[in-house]
């Protein structure tokens, strides 16, 4: 019998937390956490990103206000505002909303904001730390990733962790943090050759490949712990994963859904990122 991991709970269960130390560091230091996200453009899909986001922050007692700048926007503009708030002592945290318009250059936005600010972990002085077995941030999806199987009292040590996706925002960071948790870890893309006689070898299994239901039950080890990041609206408006969660629960040991997976966790790290960023502010 399939097992859900419930994302949703494990989210609002953090959210609790973070509300409680925030009222904690309000009573005890004055401070407010404050997050700023910078959306660049009219992108749909970021708009409402962005909107969970902030709503997210402030039902916690966060400050949270969203810079609005307009698709033109020169990569000069977005540079100087990110250093303006690099200095802003009461901004915690700065997010930049991505994908960006094709003549900003993300890598040059991600490097300017400030490392200690960098609440989306994409920073790469906090991609090293993360490789080098030293995170300060972790990119929000991931570490709600590790989260869910933390809280489901899974134990990483010695499995063998099948990573689907190598990009710097999923999969690379997963592959590090299911590593430093002493699983063998092996990484999977689009160049893999035999990709389902590799995934069937997964204890645990992550999909962080954006292909709707890509991953069947032939691609599953019996009882495996199967991690679905992907995010796929299909044409009917129905959002999906990127396993087939209906044929993978026949076999997986314990899954998570699509919706109220992975994708709440992402919001639920982004607000601890964030109130830990007040404590690296004073380092
Ligand atoms: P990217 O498009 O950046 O990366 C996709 C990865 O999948 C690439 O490494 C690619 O390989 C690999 N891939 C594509 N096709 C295949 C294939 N046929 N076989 C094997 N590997 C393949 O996506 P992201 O990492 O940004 O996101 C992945 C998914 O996660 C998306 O659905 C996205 O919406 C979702 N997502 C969800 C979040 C959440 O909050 N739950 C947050 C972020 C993302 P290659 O490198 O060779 O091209």
């Amino acid at each position: 019998m399939c097992q859900i991991i419930d994302g949703a709970a494990v989210a609002k269960k953090i959210r609790e937390e973070i509300k409680k130390d925030t009222q904690l560091l309000l009573k005890n230091k004055g401070i407010i956490p404050g997050l700023i996200v910078l959306l660049v453009g009219d992108n749909p899909a970021s708009q409402i990103y962005v909107k969970h986001k902030v709503k997210a922050c402030l039902e916690v007692g966060f400050n949270s206000q969203v810079i609005k700048l307009s698709a033109d926007t020169s990569e000069e503009h977005v540079l100087q505002t990110i250093n303006k708030l690099n200095l802003e002592p009461e901004i915690h945290g700065i997010l930049v909303q991505l994908p960006l318009p094709e003549h900003i250059r993300e890598e040059k936005v991600i490097a300017a904001i400030s490392p200690k600010k960098d609440v989306d972990g994409f920073h790469p002085i906090n991609m090293g730390k993360l490789l080098t077995g030293k995170p300060r941030f972790v990119a929000c999806t991931p570490f709600g990733c590790l989260k869910l199987l933390e809280e489901y009292g899974i134990d990483m040590n010695g499995k063998h962790a099948v990573v689907v996706g190598r990009s710097n925002i999923v999969g690379k960071p997963i592959a590090a943090l299911l590593l430093h948790k002493n699983a063998t870890v092996t990484v999977c893309h689009s160049r893999t050759v035999n990709l389902a006689g590799i995934t069937r070898q997964a204890d645990i299994l992550v999909a962080a490949i954006g292909k709707p239901k890509f991953i069947t039950d032939e691609m599953i080890k019996p009882g495996a712990i199967v991690l679905d990041v992907g995010i796929n609206r299909l044409a009917t408006g129905k959002v999906v994963g990127d396993v087939d969660f209906a044929a993978a629960c026949k076999i997986a040991g314990m899954i998570t859904p699509v919706p109220r997976g992975v994708g709440p966790m992402t919001i639920a790290m982004l607000l601890t990122n964030t109130l830990k960023a007040v404590n690296y502010l004073y380092e």
